[in-house]
């Protein structure tokens, strides 16, 4: 039998017994026969733990205004060119009513990152107001960077469950190449840990196909995510904003290339953490009109429906070529549903779709 088919079985079999080596071995797959084995074992074992529902987080980029200077995004604070905006309550609110009409289950509010006092109490409002308005019927993922405990459990009370916080890498080297000195590594990774005390569903991912990044990062990067017992996952391809300074190490990525290796890092993933949620990200779309759903072929099963009103939309871009800038949300979710369907999947309409991973541990603790 082959490295590739010993690897695959060891993994569908029980995922402990395989090694980040080996990890790294199928990241480095190029022949499409192999790749395609690569994401039907992840498919089947998706199917068997996580099953063939998608679940829609409807996602609200709230605000560009950050704080922050990543290396690699287009709305860091100091790229003038961008036309800074910052969506009122009432909006945010309506959108999230919008899914909840819509029968989206869930929705993710995202913005730049900012721990001012009218930031933080802004969003704890609109926080409240959602769950009330919503009957506390719609689900709430929130991506708002790094902040206090005190904040993290401020919004948890407020009607947050879950919380994504991407590390983009862990390699502590890699991270400094793409980030000012001021941005702490260390910080970053306690955040992690702080949110699982909170109580939330602790959500991160890496960018894939970074300048300087290895297939061994990548295999360690899954590796992370297990020892810190992750329940979701987002991650994606990077992918080039000319306006940062990561732009010009980054002249010879290759599209095909980034796609690829989003899905096998997507299939990879689920093999080794088997239960947990993963989406199939909107950059996997950037590289190919049908990016998403291969993700779900290679083991993703969430999705983030854009909800951001369209004259929002030019103004979030952390990357360029970002799709569906002009659709509105109910477009978008026709769109959607479309795609679903052609690759024989179904929505978890009306349904939280929470990560079995998660309730799994909390059932194991409440015992
Ligand atoms: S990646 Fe996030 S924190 Fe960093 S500059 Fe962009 S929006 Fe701000």
């Amino acid at each position: 039998m082959s490295t590739i088919k010993n690897i695959l079985k060891k993994l569908s079999e029980n995922s402990t017994e395989s090694t980040p080596q080996e990890w790294q071995t199928l990241l480095e797959i190029s022949d499409p026969q192999e790749m395609q084995s690569l994401y039907d074992a992840a498919y089947a074992l998706k199917l068997d733990t996580v099953g063939s529902n998608v679940y829609f987080r409807g996602i609200v980029e709230m605000s560009n205004i950050c704080t922050k200077d990543c290396y690699y995004c287009g709305i860091r604070n100091s790229n003038s060119n961008v036309e800074r905006y910052d969506m009122s309550e009432d909006e945010i609110v309506r959108e999230a009513l919008w899914a909840h009409e819509n029968q989206y289950g869930s929705i993710v509010l995202q913005s730049g990152e900012r721990q001012d006092a009218n930031f933080t109490d802004k969003i704890t409002k609109i926080l409240k107001r959602i769950k009330e308005e919503s009957n506390g019927e719609l689900g709430i993922t929130i991506s708002l960077g790094e902040q206090t405990e005190e904040v993290y459990r401020t919004w948890f009370e407020a009607g947050a469950h879950r919380y994504l916080l991407r590390v983009e890498t862990t390699n502590p080297e890699l991270y400094g190449t793409l980030h000012p000195e001021s941005h702490d590594f260390q910080t970053r990774i306690n955040c992690l840990d702080i949110l699982r005390k909170a109580g939330y569903q602790v959500g991160t991912g890496v960018m894939i196909g970074l300048p300087g990044q290895t297939t061994a990062d990548l295999a360690q990067d899954v590796k992370f995510f297990r020892d810190k017992d992750i329940d979701m996952i987002g991650m994606g391809p990077y992918i080039v904003h000319s306006e940062t300074p990561l732009a010009e190490k980054a002249e010879t990525i290759n599209d095909e290339e980034q796609l690829n290796m989003g899905l096998k890092m997507i299939a990879v993933t689920r093999l080794v953490l088997r239960d947990v949620n993963i989406a199939a990200t909107t950059a996997l779309q950037a590289l190919n009109p049908t990016g998403r759903e291969m993700g779900l072929q290679a083991g993703a099963n969430i999705i983030m429906p854009n909800l951001t009103d369209t004259s929002y939309r030019k103004g979030y871009q952390l990357y360029e070529g970002k799709p569906c800038l002009d659709e509105n949300s109910t477009m978008c979710r026709g769109c959607l549903k479309g795609r679903v369907a052609s690759i024989g999947e179904t929505i978890g309409l009306d349904q939280w779709g929470d990560s079995p991973h998660f309730i799994k541990r909390n059932e194991k603790h409440q015992n």
